[in-house]
């Protein structure tokens, strides 16, 4: 595991998950849509970049702790 590596949550709303992802296909072909935005949370949710793993978790537990965590990529 890379933790020191940058990696990117999909926070889906409508789902409640928060996805890790560090890069896969996922990652490689996300955009930016009227309901999910890229670096920033729209009415679905969006996909935000940490600087880490550990922060990524971090704030998974403080402010969305009612979401599924899934790791998608290793
Ligand atoms: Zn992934």
């Amino acid at each position: 595991m890379f933790r020191h590596k940058p990696v990117w949550v999909n926070i889906d709303v409508p789902t409640k998950c928060y996805t890790l992802h560090r890069e896969c296909s996922y990652t490689n072909r996300m955009c930016e849509t009227p309901y999910k935005g890229v670096g920033k949370l729209k009415r679905d949710g969006g996909w935000i970049r940490f600087r880490n793993e550990d922060i990524a978790l971090k704030r998974q537990q403080e402010e969305y702790e009612q979401y599924e965590l899934i790791i998608h990529c290793k």
